[in-house]
């Protein structure tokens, strides 16, 4: 797995946008955290040209808390990645579910990847910004 540090991680020194980037949410993945379920997220321009996908497999909590596997094509070569949760427990005693960034190990809502890197990673990782660069972003993404 990349991390800081080893071969195939980039990052960027200009800040990115986090609306230019590739992004799963937990909360796309928390009603069914304990289903194991697979699919494939596309994102697509504004003209409704897919322009990436990632396919996914939630294996649910057994012994060990759930983990989510993404394969993807991403410079040239398929990418596996395994993105491990973490859960901690609400004043309301019910569970908020985390992503933990492959990258610090941070527990996180959302990870992101930017164009011409290899890995989803937090915004911190990967250097991102809220701050609006552009006029519009071009990227939506849509759940299949
Ligand atoms: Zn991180």
């Amino acid at each position: 797995m990349g991390g800081p540090g080893s071969g195939n991680w980039i990052r960027s020194k200009q800040k990115i946008p986090v609306s230019q980037c590739l992004s799963i949410d937990i909360r796309e993945f928390t009603a069914s955290i304990h289903r194991c379920i697979s699919g494939e997220f596309q994102w697509r321009n504004a003209i409704g040209l897919d322009i990436s996908s990632v396919s996914y497999s939630l294996l649910p909590e057994t012994k060990t808390l759930p983990l989510l596997i993404l394969s993807y094509y991403r410079c040239g070569q398929i990418q596996n990645e395994i993105i491990e949760f973490t859960k901690s427990t609400l004043f309301s005693r019910g569970t908020r579910w985390w992503f933990i960034c492959p990258a610090c190990k941070k527990r996180v809502g959302k990870l992101y990847l930017p164009a011409r890197t290899l890995l989803f990673a937090c915004r911190a990782c990967h250097n991102l910004t809220h701050r609006k660069q552009q006029k519009k972003s071009s990227i939506t993404w849509f759940i299949i």
